[in-house]
């Protein structure tokens, strides 16, 4: 819990997260501008001049430092900081060594040379950035209350994974290995389901802050924590889901020779193609629920390791042979462990809340406000927050 602890002075609106951007390919070349006003420009911590929005600063490794040039100004340095005037600024970013376009970004901007080309973070405050996320992640022409329940675990998962990139000089990156990232919402429904749900996050029933877990469609069930990753999450627990069964990825199917399947079953966990009767148990399986093993065989026949091998769309399958051909017919996609995406739009559109909905995935866990988090901690474990429904943070 030490990110929570961190904060604990800090009141929630000002909370920042510092976020490596562009990390996927390296930038030895950046063109920066201010946005909504002009910003101050820092070399090494000490203030070179204001770049107005008609200017633009280069910014290029020179040596084992920076080298940085603007109509005003022109210096070297081993770090530069580019600073909103505005609460409400920020500054558009162009990596100019590659195709690709500009991004606009809220909060301020660092940059320090690694490895000959340029480390650039963004220092953003909390709520920003999670609109940022939602508008990347979520896509548009959602229900409200569905942007409302991305908010609340986009920010969870801000706060949960800060030390992931640390060792680098940040705390989160800004692609699918972390959240998605391309700098500031401009979507107004997004904006407002944000500021809805203004410093909420999901803990646990120990007041600890939740890995807020996500896939596409279940197929129906959720999956335990512990059946695919071994470690138990008392939040992450197997559920019905009846309102994704009809969204788009709802179902597949997979077809591949007799030879193909048996053939990969053989090699892989050693299973005995002569035996026929457990030849039918993987030609002839389906399953009532969410099994881990594939028939009732020896060897097990691990659902989750066939689903990576052959990369199905998901451990939910029926298996049928016809002939020389064996078909698979899958329900869901992805892991299936905690909140299933397309049946909470699906529960948003039927008019759930965002808060049925998270209670819905998300066994046992609180809404609770970020700075209420902060007094919970100080006050020790003898208090709980408050539940659903009860208290000024539900909401
Ligand atoms: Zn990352
Ligand atoms: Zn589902």
């Amino acid at each position: 819990m030490t990110a929570v602890r961190g904060f604990a002075q800090v009141p929630a609106a000002e909370r920042e997260v510092r976020i490596g951007l562009h990390r996927e390919r390296t930038v030895s070349q950046a063109l920066v501008m201010s946005h909504r006003g002009a910003c101050q420009v820092f070399a090494d911590g000490v203030r070179m001049g204001e770049l107005p929005a008609t200017d633009g600063l280069r910014i290029e490794p020179a040596g084992k430092a920076l080298s940085a040039r603007s109509l005003a100004m022109s210096f070297t340095a081993k770090r530069i900081e580019v600073v909103p005037v505005l609460a409400t600024g920020g500054f558009r970013l162009k990596a100019t060594d590659r195709k690709g376009s500009e991004r606009d970004y809220p909060g301020r901007l660092e940059v320090v040379p690694a490895n000959g080309a340029l480390m650039l973070v963004n220092r953003v405050p909390l709520e920003p950035y999670t609109a940022g996320v939602v508008s990347a992640e979520a896509g548009k022409e959602h229900h409200q209350e569905y942007y409302k329940l991305q908010a609340v675990s986009c920010r969870t998962y801000a706060l949960t994974n800060q030390r992931k990139h640390l060792p680098e000089g940040f705390e989160l990156c800004d692609g699918v290995h972390c959240q998605v990232y391309h700098g500031r919402n401009r979507n107004d429904s997004i904006g407002m389901a944000v500021d809805a749900t203004k410093g909420l996050v999901l803990v646990d029933s120990d007041i600890k802050l939740i890995h807020a877990t996500f896939h596409s469609n279940c197929g129906g069930e959720t999956m335990n924590a512990e059946d695919l990753w071994s470690k138990q999450e008392p939040y992450l627990r197997a559920t019905r889901d009846t309102f994704c069964l009809a969204a788009p990825h709802a179902t597949w199917e997979r077809s591949l020779s007799r030879r193909e399947w048996l053939g990969y079953l053989d090699r892989r966990f050693g299973f005995n193609p002569a035996d026929s009767g457990q030849v039918h148990a993987v030609l002839q399986y389906e399953p009532q629920c969410r099994d881990l093993y594939l028939g009732n065989t020896w060897p097990l026949l691990p659902l989750k390791h066939v689903r990576e091998d052959l990369k199905l769309k998901s451990t939910y399958f029926s298996v049928r042979a016809d002939g020389d051909r064996v078909l698979l017919r899958g329900r869901g996609f992805g892991h299936a462990v905690g909140l299933c995406q397309e049946g909470a739009m699906a529960m948003a559109k039927a008019g759930r809340t965002y808060t049925d909905i998270l209670h819905h995935y998300y066994s046992n866990v609180h809404l609770v406000d970020l700075s209420t988090l902060d007094f919970f901690r100080d006050e020790g474990d003898t208090l709980r927050p408050p539940g659903r429904g009860a208290g000024p943070q539900a909401r």
